[in-house]
């Protein structure tokens, strides 16, 4: 199963991504997890990425294309993955649907996590208190929804036209939406 996981910051995809990943035995791939690994391990790519991250805004596309090429190039992924947090604007997803051609695979489906506004805000400032995370303070939480109706929002809308989206409402408790994705996914 080849799987692109897409929602708004605190829609709880990352959570989710775990469980999914580990019900279907494929690796959860998820970019700002690798961004952050390599902002703490101060490694090149850790250097290019952390501006653009404590800014809400989105690491620029050749750094992240060439990050989620190498990726799927390991062998980890011959019996499919999940994308977590990647495509995140158009370019991507067509640069995506160029490394799937040259590995002779496609996409199975592209599940989004819907979560209303109110609802994901309340999350991030509450993970802020928890983890820490440099881009869950109030003015970078908005700028990074504003990123996502302006850029990612329409890859899911690209999505949908080829028949690939899969909506499940995120709202409610961690375990219903993980039984409502599961649902989904095995209807298909
Ligand atoms: P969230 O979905 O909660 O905003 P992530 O952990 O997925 O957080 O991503 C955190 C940050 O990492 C993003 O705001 C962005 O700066 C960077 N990032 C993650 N994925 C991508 C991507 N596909 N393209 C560009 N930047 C990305």
């Amino acid at each position: 199963m080849r799987l692109v996981l897409v929602g708004p910051p605190g829609a709880g995809k990352g959570t989710q991504a775990v469980r999914i990943a580990e019900r279907y035995g494929i690796p959860a791939i998820s970019t700002g997890d690798i961004f952050r690994a390599n902002v703490k391990g101060e490694t090149e790519l850790g250097k290019k990425a952390q501006e653009f991250m404590n800014a809400g805004l989105l690491v620029p596309d050749e750094v992240t294309n060439a990050m989620v090429r190498d990726r799927l190039a390991q062998d980890d992924v011959a019996p499919g993955f999940l994308l977590d947090g990647y495509p995140r604007n158009p370019g991507q997803a067509a640069e995506l649907e160029a490394m799937l051609e040259d590995l002779e695979a496609t996409l199975d489906v592209v599940l989004e996590i819907t979560a209303d506004l109110d609802e994901v805000t309340a999350r991030l400032l509450k993970r802020a208190e928890i983890e820490g995370r440099a881009d869950d303070t109030e003015d970078v939480i908005r700028e990074r929804l504003k990123v996502y109706e302006e850029s990612t929002a329409p890859v899911a809308a690209f999505y949908a036209e080829h028949g690939l989206l899969v909506k499940v409402d995120g709202m409610g408790a961690v375990d219903e939406v993980t039984d409502r994705i599961v649902t989904a996914l095995d209807a298909r």
